[in-house]
């Protein structure tokens, strides 16, 4: 680390826990975001200020007059522009050191491998079940961490799924794919600014600690807070044994 980076990450070589080890992992990192949005901004915000190495950010939409109340990363004349474009440009300009890779799509099928593949960690910062499955399928594959956030309301959830630990349930164990759960949107239901706020910041939290290894992860536990009520939970994950995504396949028979 130069000068200018011992000054600039001082705080957190403040922490023991962390410290110079910790911030070197944190520097050698690749992270996936997908979705860049009411999470997706403040987590890719605090990756970037806390010096991950490269941040990948994808998401095909354009900024909008009603996503300026909490997608942190844009300003009024972001409107019209894409939001992985614009990320990159906001990400840059707070911490240069940081390497940016802005894919304006949706990403799917062989390019969701590659994107999950080359990161150590994944933030699920999308909106919808059929990205949530598709990222869970892919980190699952290749063995990668799964920092997974939902807000909606005044309602948010947080879980990381962590298919190298033995016994990890995945999102889908949680939420099935073939579940008739409705889609929740914030565009019909609302929520509240702030509260998208905390739960992406905490979807950086738990990114940090898994790459610098420190803590306890949120593995295989999902957090429910309550904004309203000024309440949080945590309820315990069972990985379903016969879930489609991580179950082991059966033993091939014999005989
Ligand atoms: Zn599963």
């Amino acid at each position: 680390m130069n000068d200018e980076q011992l000054l600039r990450y001082s705080r957190h070589l403040l922490l023991t826990e962390l410290g110079v080890e910790g911030q070197a992992r944190l520097r050698a990192a690749q992270l996936l975001v997908v979705g860049a949005g009411g999470l997706g901004c403040p987590a890719a915000l605090y990756l970037a200020t806390a010096g991950v190495g490269r941040l990948t950010i994808a998401d095909p939409d354009v900024v909008d007059a009603t996503n300026l109340q909490r997608q942190i990363l844009y300003r009024a004349d972001s409107i019209g522009r894409s939001k992985a474009e614009s990320s990159h440009t906001a990400l840059r300009a707070v911490n240069p050191d940081v390497e940016v890779v802005a894919l304006p799509t949706r990403l799917a099928g062989a390019a969701l491998e590659r994107a999950v593949a080359a990161a150590q960690v994944v933030l699920d910062c999308s909106d919808n079940f059929e990205t949530r499955h598709a990222v869970n399928r892919a980190c699952v594959l290749h063995g990668r961490a799964l920092v997974s956030g939902a807000a909606i309301r005044f309602d948010g959830q947080l879980a990381v799924f962590d298919p190298r630990r033995p016994d990890a349930p995945c999102y889908a164990c949680l939420f099935p794919e073939d579940s008739e759960a409705e889609e929740l949107r914030c565009a019909v239901m609302g929520v509240l600014a702030p509260l998208t706020g905390t739960i992406g910041a905490m979807q950086a939290i738990e990114a940090i600690k898994l790459i610098a290894g420190i803590g306890e992860p949120l593995a295989g536990r999902l957090l429910l807070l309550d904004a309203l009520h000024g309440e949080s939970r945590i309820v315990r994950i069972a990985k379903d044994p016969h879930c489609p995504v991580c179950s082991a396949r059966p033993e091939a028979r014999t005989g």
